[in-house]
């Protein structure tokens, strides 16, 4: 028989498959004799039988709960549900990998009317015993039966404001006993039956609200966001608590054994005498730096400092815990490799290979590739940083600089965003319902909250900079304006945040690109060491293939030439081309190109110092390049000498019904021939050019025919460009060699791609198009439809983010098979968005290509990727 509970000393943490994170650390600090409430865990695969079984327990695990539940009581000789000595727990969901306040825990478990109240006598603090009671009663209403946590809070805010009194804290038992009685008939009132008394009854409606919770909303943006895949099911703990509610001398906290957002080698924390759970990061008081826990409690602040010492050099890495301490006595709760900024990552990772804890290919491995965005964005410009005056000042909570319209609400943000606005979320504090706006926003500010709270850890778990917790911003929300530093902001008017000093400024501060050394540069090196895929970059201009070059480029994966055509010198060029009536007029309007895009060429070659430059040929439907405006179209009539309805004509006779299926691609190249003669010269004559310039260059111009799907059109786009080319290089007395072949981006040249090779020296998939292809919905419109999708479990992610590795992947890897078939050393890369997903990259080298592309920002996310995937597949 399958067994799905494990008491925390039957487990370890190799087994976070079954017990998830928390359950397999909660198991581990057991078996490493420190100081844990006992408990024990549900597994993950009876969550996945929980959704099997139609969201139902079975009674085989229900048995099985409650025999845990009797050996529970047998060790510490409590009983659950008893007067006399009342066992009381926590019913904690903890996933595979970690999900941060996605899924809710309930304390104070066991407690009723009866046992409160015998508790209350017979421990003489009949305080706690309320308070107890109180969050339970709350905890379960809102968790369990989805009340809404604001009407508990109301009744909190009345009771304080008709005590006169400003926090929780300062409640006294009989208040906290009024208060579980108002709780209750809130209780009743919005579910209609009584609260449930019986422990039994409220364990298993807890242990379902967890399982139910894997599949509530804001679960699923997670992961979705954190490739985190459904199937996987979340375990749920059930501990014995321990109180740090009962008094002065106790109290709970959270600590890093490093700074989790510099990566300083500092115990980092907060603590909060008389509180229990989520009280340090709620913000309903400001929690001390655990630093002073020296003064508060000695004995148990060395107890906890050695334990951090254990944890580290055990996992080896950063932890992130959580303690309570009851009545003097240190309980450990959580322990995990603890969350950072990517600042915080490198330090951390090159400072434990120095210490001689991890090895090289170790720090490569523990990085969240993803990580490194924000470290790749911009930072504010030093100068103006410096005259800036600041208006405020917080907690630098998440690093980075953002600049935006000040927004509310999370709906508002993403609204705002969605529009193509830059905003700043301002919130009193953040909860998680308001995820997906954090996302939208380029920064967030918040009134409340320290350096653990809701917003800070999400932000750096998103790369997105947040000053929390400015208490000097009156806020009214409400009304949708703030004030800070004697002036009124309203909703649209523009601030500036820095999250690596916690300044806020009005207005806009110009910002700058961010550069890779220290130990970025330490890192990359390793990841260098171990990678064996290539990482090129797609860049269209000098400008982008500098900056890739510098973030580590070893070529240029993708050059759109069509963007080169947009510049206004050279636009009126291609109109004049798209409307010339004969083959001499096109040349003559082509011929006016050639020498501007030989110059782009030229550059970009200077830019890659001899590594592979790949250019594609012209790729989009003409009538992008065509004007819209009836003044252009004048305009355009006059050079062209026609007449406006002609011109008119000629745009109408460009419209398509599905340009992105029309006449685009190499189609162009077979009906103009002449526009790939024209962009092979210039292709051909640019290497000549810095050929001769830096002679210990080996420059191999990559020409590159779009949207081929049978090899004949590919060998009559070949055809013009290999004539051309040789007459080129003949004339100029030249031995230059250069390399045709084909984007992989429509599904028949996947499935014939043995055939195509027989032409195409080279592969490069185009896993935009082919994902659209494939799917059949273009990606311009599948926003339309895909949160539906999501709902509905259909995709669990955006096929144009995350490669299909099932259907698109499959073509991907028979493209690959039959094109190595044909010619074995093909050289086979990726140029799609999907370049620089660290998942794609993990699929592309063990499918076997030979690089990846990406915009030049992802470049050393693809490195590290790239160093990740062939240290996995080692393995
Ligand atoms: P999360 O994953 O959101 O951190 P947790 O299950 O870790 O949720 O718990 C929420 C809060 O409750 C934490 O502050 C945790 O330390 C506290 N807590 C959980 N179980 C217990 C327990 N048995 N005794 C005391 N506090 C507990
Ligand atoms: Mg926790
Ligand atoms: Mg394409």
């Amino acid at each position: 028989m399958m067994k799905y509970v494990y008491q925390f000393s039957e487990g370890n943490k190799e087994m976070r498959n079954t017990l998830g994170g928390k359950g397999a650390n909660l198991a581990e600090m057991t078996s490493l004799g420190l100081p844990v409430p006992q408990g024990f865990t549900v597994s993950t695969e009876a969550c996945t039988r929980y959704y099997d079984d139609g969201r139902k327990i079975s009674e085989d695990i229900e048995k099985e709960i409650m025999e845990n539940i009797e050996k529970m009581e047998k060790v510490t000789g409590m009983k659950f549900g008893d007067v006399e000595n009342p066992l009381l727990v926590s019913v904690r969901s903890g996933a595979r990998a970690s999900m941060p306040g996605m899924m809710d825990t309930i304390l104070n478990l066991g407690l009723n009317e009866e046992v409160v109240e015998t508790l209350a006598k017979k421990s003489g603090n009949p305080r706690w015993a309320w308070d107890c009671y109180r969050r339970f009663i709350q905890m379960y209403s809102d968790v369990v039966m989805e009340v809404g946590k604001k009407y508990f809070e109301q009744l909190i805010d009345e009771m304080k404001e008709k005590k006169g009194v400003t926090q929780d804290v300062e409640l006294t038992a009989d208040d906290l006993k009024e208060l579980a009685n108002q709780f209750k008939a809130e209780y009743k009132s919005k579910i209609g039956d009584d609260f449930p008394t019986d422990p039994k009854e409220q364990l298993m409606g807890a242990i379902k609200a967890v399982f139910r919770s894997w599949d509530n909303p804001r679960a699923n943006v997670y992961r979705r966001d954190n490739d985190i895949p459904y199937s996987w099911g979340t375990a749920v703990n059930v501990q014995m608590m321990a109180f740090g509610n009962m008094g002065d001398t106790s109290g709970t906290g959270v600590a890093f054994t490093r700074n989790p957002a510099t990566g300083e080698k500092k115990l980092f924390g907060e603590f909060l005498m008389n509180a229990q759970g989520e009280d340090v990061v709620a913000g309903v008081r400001t929690p001390q730096p655990i630093d002073q826990l020296k003064e508060v409690m000695p004995e148990v602040y060395d107890q906890f400092v050695e334990i951090c010492h254990k944890l580290e050099n055990h996992y080896r890495d950063m932890q992130d815990m959580e303690f309570t301490i009851q009545d003097k006595k240190l309980y450990m709760l959580q322990t995990r490799n603890g969350k950072r900024t990517a600042a915080a990552a490198l330090k951390i990772a090159c400072d434990l290979v120095d210490e001689g804890m991890i090895s090289d290919k170790e720090a490569v491995a523990m990085i969240d590739p993803r990580n490194l965005d924000s470290l790749l964005h911009p930072q504010f410009d030093a100068a103006a940083i410096k005259k800036a005056e600041p208006i405020g000042k917080a907690l630098a909570a998440s690093p980075g600089a953002a600049c935006g319209k000040v927004v509310f609400t999370a709906e508002d943000a993403k609204e705002w965003a969605s529009r193509g606005d830059k905003v700043i979320l301002v919130r009193l504090e953040t909860s998680p319902e308001d995820i997906e706006g954090m996302k939208a926003a380029q920064g967030i500010l918040t009134v409340r909250g320290g350096m653990t709270s809701h917003a800070a850890v999400v932000a750096r778990g998103m790369g997105t900079c947040c000053v929390s917790g400015c208490s000097a911003i009156n806020m009214d929300e409400d009304n949708k304006k703030f004030e800070l530093a004697g002036k009124t902001f309203h909703e649209g008017d523009v601030i500036s945040i820095d999250g690596s000093t916690g300044n806020i400024y009005d207005g806009a501060i110009p910002t700058v690109d961010a550069s890779i050394g220290g130990e970025f540069g330490r890192i990359m090196d390793w990841a260098d060491k171990y990678r064996t895929l290539q990482v090129r970059t797609n860049a269209d201009t000098p400008d982008d293939a500098k900056r890739a070059r510098a973030l580590g480029a070893e070529g240029i994966g993708l050059c759109r030439t069509e963007h080169m055509f947009f510049e206004s010198d050279r636009i009126a060029a291609i109109r004049e081309m798209i409307c010339s009536d004969t083959v001499e007029q096109r040349e003559k309007a082509l011929a006016k190109l050639e020498p501007m895009q030989q110059g782009d060429f030229e550059a970009l070659y200077e830019a890659m110092e001899g590594d592979g430059v790949n250019i594609r040929f012209l790729d989009p439907p003409l009538h992008e390049f065509v004007p819209t405006e009836e003044k252009d179209i004048e305009q355009l009539a006059k050079t062209q000498g026609k007449t406006v309805d002609e011109i008119k004509a000629i745009i109408a006779g460009l419209h398509e019904f599905n340009p992105m299926m029309g006449h685009r691609g190499c189609r162009l190249a077979v009906t103009y021939p002449e526009i790939a003669a024209m962009q092979t010269r210039a292709v051909i004559k640019a290497a000549i050019n810095v050929s001769k310039k830096h002679p210990d260059w080996n420059i191999v111009p990559e020409i590159m025919i779009p949207l081929v799907g049978e090899v004949k059109e590919l060998a009559f786009v070949k055809k013009t460009v290999v004539e051309t080319a040789d007459a080129e290089i003949k004339a100029a007395g030249s031995n230059l060699k250069y390399k045709v072949g084909t984007m992989i981006e429509i599904p028949r040249a996947a499935l014939t791609a043995d055939e195509i090779a027989k032409e195409a020296e080279f592969f490069s998939f185009g896993t935009n198009d082919l994902t659209q292809m494939t799917f059949g919905f273009s990606r311009d419109d599948a926003g339309k439809f895909l949160d539906s999708y999501y709902d509905n479990k259909i995709y669990e992610n955006d096929p144009f983010a995350k490669i299909d590795q099932v259907g698109v992947g499959k073509l991907v890897k028979m493209a690959c098979d039959l094109g190595k078939q044909t010619r074995p050393d093909i050289k086979l890369g990726i140029c799609g968005e999907h370049g620089g997903d660290p998942s794609t990259v993990e699929f592309c080298h063990n499918v076997g290509l030979t690089y990846v592309s990406c915009s030049p920002f992802r470049v050393p996310i693809a490195r590290l990727a790239a160093a990740q995937a062939k240290i996995k597949a080692d393995k």
